[in-house]
């Protein structure tokens, strides 16, 4: 293999229909994805760019913006797309580090980057274009006169295609260099362990400057030659009014608590769906359930980061079990630790290394945090606490700095939060440690109550008390209409900290 656009390349060929709109008319074939991604290809040629330059683009989601990332591979650029809320300490930081030779902004940011890009010394000026949500920008100027055609860099495996900035919740955030090899192992396994058949078609209504819309969902889709009905952005009515034509849909848990919130979402609406994947943050288990008692279908729950791609997944064939992540994928390697580093048995938990050809392969310009980051065999340290049940299946526990240490007792946020989430009377919850004079850090639990429903601390208390451990049962509980969340759905547990922190 070289560059992971060769993979693409025959699929193009076919001329079939590569994006839809909502009214399901054709905007791009496949034939389109080859003259378009190669007129970019040129363009970002002559802008004097070569291989191993970064790409730094912040747009909103666009087919043309699709266009202009696989330009980038064929052309071996790194692409480093960035989340469109980042603001200006944040870009600021992005670019000193890493140096990009070209940015790609909404035309609104134009003046913001060339602020910010004025005081850094190594962006020129006439390196800035913009691209808008329609697909018009600066780029695009007189691109019709570009040649169709382009002759692929040559790429090794261990190239690197793009770097994404990991959406940590505290601290730095760090480049993670994804190569082509990297794409293309995940790539093809995933092809595999879902599925994928001629006359598949992906409803996508992810963002794509993150690795589940753009990496997993994308690349899948244009391996299998598929028709991609692209949505700018999530909405439960449009879904529900979309999903009766598709086949395969990817979604962090959010997008299906809020499908099942409207009436109108049911059997006759998955009617044709094949697969439902879900991940980036854990699939409560009633949403799991309720899923499947209201449509029929049970909903595909997999793990991976920006790091490594995908690592786990329930099987397509065979039990899927709720509130666990699956089995490792072939060719990853998982492995449990204690913090000693001995390798634990079945439901012990500790910390998840994963290893295999989807694991990239360091953070961009940190080789101090890289090394640290991985173990002398090679195994990537992923932060997560997870535990594996007899048969394999692997459960996420929580992020290691979540975990809470309370009079000396190690508090799993999940097991506490699983017990709240069971509850009638609650919508879901989060289990966060506050200081604490004489234990360190108190449980706490933060909770959002169902429509309706009036459930106090001392029921939610009592309940802790008759299922858990006394160390592990909350302090404290406190009521809250939404927990925060990312883009990607994840509660973001350092902001409930600073808010109940004082
Ligand atoms: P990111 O790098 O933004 O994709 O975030 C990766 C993190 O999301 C992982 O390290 C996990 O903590 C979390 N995550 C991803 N998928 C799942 C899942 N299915 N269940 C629980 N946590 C998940």
């Amino acid at each position: 293999m070289s560059n992971i656009y060769s993979l693409f390349h025959e699929r193009t060929k076919s001329g079939t229909d590569f994006i839809l709109d909502a009214g399901g008319d054709t905007v791009a074939t496949y034939m389109d994805l080859e003259t378009r991604s190669a007129r970019y290809a040129n363009r970002l040629a002559g802008l004097g760019l070569v291989k191993g330059d970064r790409v730094m683009v912040q747009v909103e989601k666009s087919v043309e913006s699709l266009f202009l990332y696989f330009a980038c591979l064929r052309a071996g650029l790194i692409y480093l797309p960035l989340n469109t809320a980042y603001q200006r300490s944040e870009l600021e930081y992005f670019i000193d580090n890493s140096s990009p030779m070209l940015i790609v902004c909404a035309p609104n940011s134009e003046m913001l980057f060339t602020s910010i890009c004025g005081a850094a010394a190594n962006i020129k000026k006439f390196d800035i274009q913009t691209l808008d949500g329609d697909g018009e920008g600066s780029i695009n100027n007189n691109l019709g006169h570009e040649v169709d055609t382009f002759t692929d860099q040559p790429c090794d495996k261990r190239d690197i295609a793009a770097i994404l900035y990991t959406s940590g919740t505290t601290g730095q955030p760090k480049g993670a260099m994804i190569s082509h090899g990297n794409l293309e192992a995940n790539a093809t396994t995933l092809h595999k362990t879902w599925g994928f058949t001629p006359g598949d078609l992906l409803l996508h209504a992810l963002p794509i400057f993150h690795v589940h819309g753009l990496f997993v969902a994308t690349h899948l889709a244009v391996l299998n030659a598929s028709p991609i009905i692209f949505l700018p952005k999530f909405d439960a009515m449009e879904i529900t009014r979309l999903l009766p034509d598709a086949s395969v849909y990817m979604g962090v848990p959010t997008n299906y608590t809020r499908l099942l919130a409207n009436p109108e979402f049911g059997t006759d609406t998955c009617r044709n769906i094949r697969l439902f994947t879900a991940g980036s943050a854990p699939l409560l288990p009633h949403t799991f359930d309720e899923f499947r008692r209201r449509t029929g279908h049970t909903i595909v729950e997999r793990y991976g980061m920006t790091e490594t791609g995908m690592n786990t997944s329930n099987p397509l064939e065979g039990v899927k079990k709720a509130g666990t992540v699956g089995l490792p994928l072939k060719g990853v390697s998982c492995k449990i630790i204690d913090s000693a580093g001995k390798t634990l048995g079945a439901n012990e938990t500790g910390t998840l290394l994963v290893k295999g050809p989807n694991v990239f392969s360091g953070y961009w310009q940190l080789p101090e945090k890289t090394r640290e980051e991985f173990t002398d065999d090679g195994y990537f340290r992923t932060g997560d606490l997870a535990c594996r049940d007899e048969e394999g299946y692997i459960s996420i526990v929580g992020r290691g700095k979540d975990l809470i240490i309370t009079g000396g007792f190690n508090v799993y946020p999940r097991e506490v939060e699983k017990v709240i989430d069971k509850m009638h009377g609650v919508d879901e919850s989060a289990i966060i440690g506050l200081p604490h004079g004489d234990y360190g850090e108190a449980v706490t639990a933060i909770v959002v109550r169902s429509e309706g429903s009036d459930i106090d601390e001392p029921t939610i208390i009592q309940h802790l008390k008759s299922t858990l451990a006394n160390f592990k049962v909350a302090k404290q509980v406190l009521f809250v209409d939404t927990l925060p969340r990312n883009t990607m759905g994840k509660v973001q547990k350092n902001v409930l900290r600073e808010q109940f922190g004082q």
